[in-house]
């Protein structure tokens, strides 16, 4: 016999623990199904940037809303998210000054503390930083880092609280319908009737929307990541970057690591998202050591403190799929593209005021991220877009 629930969320990454809080304190009691453990795909191995540097308006109203949470995570949520403010800096190379600086002025219309600054001010906020005279930064003093786990765990247990389940150990391996509409799953262990289903798989969403009929534009995105510990004497910490002219970011880990990874040869395939994450591509720490080391001089003297890899589910325009699609009340919150940590909170706020409410009114608007978008040939790109942030 079937457990009845009021909604089922498959996958608790950040986004199923999202959406299962945001839809408990709307009063709904939902279940999140999960394969193996809470956090245990992509969340799990995230880097955690928390900035609201976008190109695209959506995608910056999504990371200022859920700053928000992250910053005022304990009177919100309860507990700890880890947020550690560090400031942001944003670089980009010379061709793509003017985009910053429209960018910047979209992210000042939203509310967002962001200023462009110039060379002196960098060496002022950060004087470890190399750059030179031309330099201009997009600068976000509010902005850091939070933890993907104790986020992830803090919106599940702050659910659990209000009265949603956590099911861990089990796939999904069926959802079922009828005239139309969803009616609940089967897993590997139990059967569930719920009159909404949620597909938060990650990385596996693909293998789940095919389960009711629908194909995603959905492949797997590979990205190692390096902790570099700095030399003994270096400052205990430095603001986060991207570094669009040196393909890179990087941000302080605790006081005496620098976490760094690479925007170029990241690996985007068909494989399949159950690869090992232990170990990263042949060359990646040596590429990692020469770009930091240009523009954190002072890390020449560092060293490979651990690397490891992760995986994500990636779609052409590099952004989400949010929204519902195939049979009636089925929902679609993923193709995260290897940013979504930072806007997961605001997501799911957005996602449960549409499944609940039918529209966005409160919320920040999801129809950009429709699936539909890529059969009309409409995919997102910025007003004054920068490259693809993965190449
Ligand atoms: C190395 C790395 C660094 C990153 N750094 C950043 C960053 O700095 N900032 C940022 O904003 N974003 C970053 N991201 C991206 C961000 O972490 C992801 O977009 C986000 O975590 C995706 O969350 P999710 O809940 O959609 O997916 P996941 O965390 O992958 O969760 C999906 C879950 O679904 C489960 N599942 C799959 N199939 C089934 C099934 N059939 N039944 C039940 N459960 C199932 C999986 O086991 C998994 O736990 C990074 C990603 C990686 C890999």
């Amino acid at each position: 016999m079937a457990t009845t629930t009021d909604a089922i969320i498959i996958g608790a990454g950040v986004h199923g623990a999202s959406l299962a809080y945001h839809l408990a304190r709307r009063g709904m009691r939902p279940t999140v199904i999960e394969r193996a453990s809470f956090g245990a795909g992509a969340t799990g191995r995230s880097s955690g940037l928390v900035r609201m540097h976008y190109d695209v308006e959506g995608d910056a109203a999504l990371a200022w809303a859920s700053f928000r949470i992250f910053r005022d995570w304990p009177e919100i949520v309860g507990g700890e998210c880890g947020f550690t403010r560090t400031g942001f800096l944003k670089f980009v190379p010379p061709a793509f000054h003017d985009a910053l600086r429209a960018n910047v002025a979209m992210h000042q219309r939203l509310g967002i503390p962001s200023l462009l600054i110039g060379a002196d001010d960098v060496r002022r906020l950060a004087p470890g930083i190399a750059v030179d005279d031309a330099t201009i930064a997009a600068f976000e003093p509010e902005s850091g880092y939070a933890d993907p786990t104790a986020t992830t765990a803090g919106f599940l247990s702050a659910a659990r609280a209000m009265g949603a389940h956590l099911v861990q150990g089990h796939a999904v391996t069926a959802v079922t319908t009828k005239g139309g509409r969803v009616t609940g799953v089967r897993t590997n262990g139990d059967a569930y009737a719920a009159p909404i289903v949620v597909d938060a798989a990650g990385a596996w969403a693909g293998q789940v929307a095919a389960m009711v009929g629908l194909e995603l534009p959905l492949q797997v995105w590979r990205h190692d990541v390096a902790y570099i510990r700095r030399p003994a004497g270096s400052p205990t910490t430095h603001p986060t970057v991207i570094d669009d002219a040196e393909a890179m970011y990087f941000r302080p880990e605790g006081h005496d690591l620098t976490l760094v990874a690479l925007e170029d040869g990241n690996e985007i395939g068909d494989f399949s998202p159950e690869r090992e994450t232990a170990t990263t591509a042949p060359g990646f720490s040596e590429r990692v050591a020469d770009r930091l080391t240009r523009r954190l001089p002072m890390m020449a003297d560092g060293t490979l403190h651990s690397a490891h890899s992760g995986q994500d589910g990636i779609t052409p325009d590099q952004h989400a799929i949010i929204g519902p699609a195939g049979p009636d009340s089925f929902y679609l919150d993923c193709g995260y593209s290897g940013t979504g940590f930072k806007i997961a909170p605001a997501v799911g706020e957005s996602l449960a005021e549409l499944i609940c409410e039918g529209r966005n009114t409160t919320t920040v608007d999801l129809a950009p991220f429709r699936l539909a978008r890529f059969a009309e040939g409409r995919p997102i790109v910025g007003e004054h877009a920068y490259e693809a942030i993965w190449r």
